[in-house]
């Protein structure tokens, strides 16, 4: 039996709660503490699951996902990885976290060791676990822009080692690998014959050049498995639609899964993620089109407001919808410094330390407010600092 969620993977969203609960009370709280898109999913998107429901795709549903879906999740996917692939390489599943766990059910037996790069996204430690899997974690480099130490990952393989999971752009960090990681990372996987599993689900938002995917790389298709979801891109985190992309010969394990797990998924929400991949395709949905600039924007107010507030140290986000702050020479626990900043200033933002050792004593600070938001939250937290600052 895998161990339930605890410690401190669901600590690190108390802060979060508390202040959400504070904003539904009607506090002017401001919520930089989750990763969800503040704007609503768009039109469009709401406008076909109607037609979907009115048209009755209301019934059990194939297994593996519409292949209308799975055909528009393979064009989306070539659109940004680069990569070729059929829609029979496709399974749809409900949100990238499900298809994450389906991807560890499938490629691990108990025991095999999975390794990933520190700080990590806060349920991959109790996914692996549900699988039997044991988790060995390879720090990432603050220093060189959250780039892993590829030394450090060749220390880390074991007769054991089944797969390296990755998640570039980076939850936390906002970090990407360059082609030169990225290749090193896939002669590793080759040379101890691994598997690699990709969480892609930031690839929609990379600011500064373009997402680079290790499915792209020569031989890699047929070890890679790419989990991603519109939840990000579209801002659908609620409608629950992800997918798994791997070789075809995976295809049948990964729908046995679908098949138990879940035996499908709503053909009405279908129906509204294929028009949402398909307007985004075809630039029609304004939103989707304007998201990756609206974010950099936000990234790039953020980051010359936060980038001088006293005793701390800011990492420039290359993607994503994070930005990390250093408070380690203010000399509090990040949870504590996350709580009375809330309850002081009623600004929420995560403490790092559930992401692993390396995001110890700093703040994920998510870029999901307006420009005007996160400059007010700037405005508080440059206040706390010097209110304590005083204080010490
Ligand atoms: N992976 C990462 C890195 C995430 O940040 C998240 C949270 N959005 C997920 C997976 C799960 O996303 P989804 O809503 O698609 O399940
Ligand atoms: N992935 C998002 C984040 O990191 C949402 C997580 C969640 O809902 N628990 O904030």
């Amino acid at each position: 039996r895998a161990p339930l969620l605890g410690g401190a993977e669901s600590d690190a969203w108390t802060v979060h709660f508390l202040g959400a609960q504070r904003r539904a009370a009607g506090e002017d709280i401001i919520l930089l503490s989750i990763g969800d898109p503040d704007a609503p999913t768009p039109a469009p998107i709401v406008a076909a699951a109607k037609a979907g429901l009115d048209r009755g795709n209301t019934k059990y549903n194939d297994l593996q996902g519409q292949l209308g879906l799975r055909a528009a999740i393979a064009t989306w996917n070539e659109k940004l990885t680069g990569a070729t692939v059929t829609p029979e390489q496709v399974t749809v599943f409900s949100g990238a976290q499900c298809a994450l766990f389906a991807a560890c059910q499938c490629l691990l037996d108990p025991g095999s060791e999975v390794i990933g790069f520190d700080p990590m996204y806060v349920t991959y430690p109790a996914t692996i676990a549900a699988a039997g899997g044991v988790l060995r974690r390879v720090p990432l480099d603050p220093d060189r822009g959250f780039r892993p130490d590829l030394g450090a990952l060749e220390a880390a393989v074991t007769p054991r080692t089944r797969a390296v999971l990755m998640n570039f752009p980076n939850n936390p960090t906002g970090a990407v690998l360059g082609q030169e990681d990225l290749a090193a990372i896939a002669a590793f996987c080759t040379r101890h014959d691994l598997w690699l599993i990709s969480d892609e689900v930031y690839a929609a938002l990379v600011f500064d050049g373009r997402h680079l995917s290790p499915l792209a790389l020569p031989g890699m298709a047929a070890r890679t498995v790419i989990v991603s979801s519109l939840s990000k891109s579209h801002a659908m985190t609620g409608w629950r639609v992800g997918w798994t992309i791997g070789p075809p010969e995976l295809t049948p394990h990964t729908v046995n899964l679908a098949l138990c797990m879940l035996y499908g998924q709503p053909g009405f929400i279908q129906d509204a993620a294929t028009a949402g991949i398909v307007g985004a395709l075809e630039g029609k949905v304004a939103e989707i089109a304007s998201m990756r600039e609206t974010y950099k924007a936000r990234r790039d107010r953020a980051c010359a407001l936060f980038k001088d507030l006293p005793g701390c140290r800011l990492h420039v986000p290359t993607a994503g919808m994070f930005i990390m702050l250093d408070i380690r020479s203010l000399g509090w626990s990040a949870t504590r410094f996350a709580l009375q900043l809330l309850d002081e200033e009623g600004l929420a933002v995560l403490p790092g330390d559930p992401f692993g050792k390396v995001a110890e004593g700093h703040l994920r600070i998510s870029l999901t407010a307006s420009e005007e938001r996160i400059s007010e939250a700037a405005a508080r937290l440059r206040r706390f600092l010097a209110r304590h600052r005083k204080a010490a």
